[in-house]
This record gives structure tokens, sequence and C-alpha cells, in this order.
């Protein structure tokens, strides 16, 4: 069976085609700048394979539909693509980032679902309303093909109300849905499931902390397979420090700084997302390039640096004693998975915790999920690569049997 796996943000989208068969990914790219003058395609037959075909394109996109037409025509490319034709497409699952209270597991689209995704659009204006065109698009494309929304906050939506609710007054929750929703879902489900495979135990024995480490970073406390806690909140701004975005901080700061400089609301959102976490500090959001400038002596880069690690290791004492017993602590995306440095600085003086980390194994590069703790851990630290399009693929199969049975 073979699943097309779409993530589509207002002037770009991601794809990827999987035979499901093999869990192998025959096709991947990425379209960008959809609108400006020149766009541009990358795509990838075989990718990261010794038989990988890569082409870059520059032209037009003036919209969605131009460069997802595009797509479909390398998709059936003789040479660049991996299928005869469309109708071997048996799905596709698109990343839905809100999916509110009302879907709380991968949903097949319709029309009335289609409504709601939009209804949604206000808890989260940047990516509901992208994701909406997407869907449209490939409807329109593949009218054959029936397309699943598998939602960022799904596995999110078994946290407690003492995890999910502000202790705001309550009619804000009632009349305005404010509520903690948590992101990259389906990344921390993933992994967790990973790492009670590698415990070669089942995920309803084991609890497990993940962190997902990347542009955008969030912490997960899953107990016996289920989330009950995430640092993300209504928006993706909460939690850990991020590479733009401040993280948690003191919500008085915001009324302060309204009077204080007579920003707008629409200023001060702006600063707190995109002139803020690692960035506020240093100047720099790419965690490589931090680390070249604290090597230099460059001590804003080291301040960001020993903020962010400790911001996560905040997280990470809290939801030990959320869990009661840790069984395991994941790290993964682009930071988690990369970045032995940050992984040392978060775990260090963590012993009575239960981590400590077996130096030479954190250090040690590979792109495989790995144990990197001595073991004399009580807690097995993790490197676990995630892998967000095939969980959305393994997701999208899911409801298209579940509609068979
Ligand atoms: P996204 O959240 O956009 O999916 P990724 O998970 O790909 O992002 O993570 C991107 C971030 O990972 C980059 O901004 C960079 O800081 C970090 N990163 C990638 N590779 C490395 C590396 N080798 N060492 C340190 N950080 C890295």
């Amino acid at each position: 069976m073979k699943i097309l796996v779409v993530n589509c943000g207002s002037s770009s989208f991601k794809y990827q085609l999987i035979d499901m068969d093999y869990e192998k990914v025959l096709c991947s790219g990425l379209v960008e700048r959809i609108g400006e003058k020149t766009g541009s395609l990358t795509h990838k037959k075989d990718p990261g394979t010794d038989i990988e075909r890569k082409i870059n394109e520059e032209s037009p996109f003036p919209d969605h539909t131009a460069g997802m037409t595009r797509v479909m025509a390398l998709l059936t490319d003789p040479v660049l693509g991996a299928i005869k034709d469309l109708s071997e497409i048996s799905g596709c699952g698109h990343r839905t980032v809100q999916g509110g209270e009302e879907f709380t597991q991968s949903t097949l689209i319709t029309e009335d679902v289609l409504e709601v995704i939009h209804r949604l659009s206000p808890l989260a204006p940047l990516h509901n309303p992208p994701s909406i065109q997407g869907i449209r698009v490939i409807m329109k494309i593949l009218p054959h093909c029936p397309s699943v929304a598998v939602f960022d906050t799904e596995f999110h939506a078994s946290m407690p109300p003492k995890a999910f609710m502000y202790a705001l007054p309550l009619e804000f929750y009632e009349k305005l849905r404010v509520r903690r929703y948590g992101f990259h879902g389906t990344s921390h489900a993933y992994v967790a499931a990973k790492a009670a495979e590698m415990l070669g135990r089942k995920e309803e024995e084991v609890n497990v902390i993940t962190c997902h480490l990347g542009n955008g970073c969030s912490i997960s406390a899953v107990k016996q397979g289920k989330c009950i806690d995430t640092s993300m909140g209504l928006t993706p701004l909460a939690g850990v420090i991020m590479g733009s975005r401040c993280g948690d901080i003191d919500p008085a700061i915001l009324v302060y700084l309204a009077r204080q400089t007579g920003m707008s609301i629409e200023k001060i959102d702006d600063t707190l997302n995109r002139r803020s976490g690692l960035k506020g500090i240093c100047g720099l959001n790419d965690m490589r390039d931090i680390h070249a400038a604290s090597g230099k002596g460059d001590e804003k880069a080291r301040l960001a640096l020993e903020m962010f690690c400790y911001s996560i290791k905040k997280y990470i004492g809290a939801y030990c004693a959320a869990l009661g017993k840790t069984d395991a602590l994941v790290f993964t995306a682009g930071i988690g998975e990369n970045d032995s440095d940050v992984r040392e600085m978060v775990c260090a003086d963590m012993e009575a915790l239960g981590i400590v980390l077996d130096p030479r194994a954190n250090v040690t590069r590979s792109g495989q999920a790995r144990v990197i703790s001595d073991g004399t851990s009580a807690v097995r630290v993790m490197v676990i690569p995630t892998n967000e399009e095939l969980a959305i693929a393994k997701s999208t199969v899911r409801v298209l049997m579940g509609l068979k049975a």
C-alpha cells in the first residue's frame, strides 16, 4: 500500500510517498516560495540510499495546486518517480496542527471534518488554514484517494484536566477553549512507542519522558503509553526555550511591556514567537552556530546554550515527579538526535533522579536509535530519530483499514 504524506504551510509544502509494505520512502520533496516570482522544488527518488536521485527546480508556482500538480508529474515520471499511475496511491495523510477537543484521533476527511478544522483556525491561525488548503488541493488532484487528517494535538488528548487546565476564570475554557493542547504529538507518540520496544516491554508497562528538540521544542510525560502532560500549551509558544520562541515566561511581562513601551499586541506576538528564545539572547537560532560562537568565546551564545539546557532539565525533573517512576528518557529531532553537548548539559548532575549518561555512548554518532546511558542508570537514556512522516502514514493506514473492516 502506498501512502502520500503531505505537510502544508502557507507558502510551502513537504511530501513523502511511502511504501507501507516495507516502510520505505519512495520519493520525498519540498516545494517552497509558492506565490512568489520564483518558487523552488526539491525532489528525491530513493532518498537517503546509495541510488538516490535528486533534482532542484526553480520556477514560479502561483499556488499550491500548481506545486502539487508538478509533484504528481514527478511521482509518475519514469526516471524520477516511483509509480506508473496516481491510482496506485491508496491514501493521503495530512499533518494537521490543531484538532482541538473535537479530534482525539486521526480522522477521514469529509466536508464536515474540514468545516470543523476551519472552525478551529483561530487556535492555530498560521497552521490550520494552509492544511485545509493542502487537503482541498489533494482532493481535487487525486479524487479517488481518501485523505486523512493526522493531528499534532491528538496524542495529548489523554492529558487529565489537572494538566491541561490553566488557572484562569473557568469561562475562558468553557467559552473560548483556552487550555493546554500540546503539539509535536506524532513525534512524541512515535519515539515513546519505540522506547518501549527498545526496553523490550509493552507501551502500557513503561513510563517515558520524550524530548523533541528541533526548531520548535517540546517535552512530554508519557505514562503507560498515554501522554499525561506536555510542555507546549494553547500554542507552541509555551514550555522550554526554543530557537526563536521564548517558552515559559511570567505572563505579566506582556502587560509590563505593553505599558512601558506601548507595543501593540501584534508586535508583542511577533517578538515572543520570532525574536526571542536562543535568537533573542544571542542573535542566533541554529544550535550549530551557537556552539561555534560559544567555542570562540561569545558569552551571549554560551548563556543562550546554558539557558536552553537548564529549561529542559527543569521539565525533565518535573515530569520525573509527575510520572513517579521513569523508565526511559528520549532525545529526538534535530538537536536531540545530533547534539551530544546539549544532551550532556541537560543530563549533568541528575544521578539522584536515576539519570546517568555513558559519556562515550553519548558522543558516538549514529543515525540509529540507541541507548546512551550508563549501565548504572535507573532511567534508560536514549536517542531515537523521529519519523513524523512514517507516523502520519501509519495513522493514515489505521484509519483506512478501519474503514475497510
Ligand atoms: P524542525 O523543528 O523544523 O523539524 P529539526 O528537527 O530538523 O527542525 O531541527 C532543526 C534544528 O536542529 C536546527 O535549527 C539546529 O539547531 C539543530 N541541529 C541540526 N543538526 C544539528 C547538529 N548536528 N548539532 C546541533 N544541532 C543541530
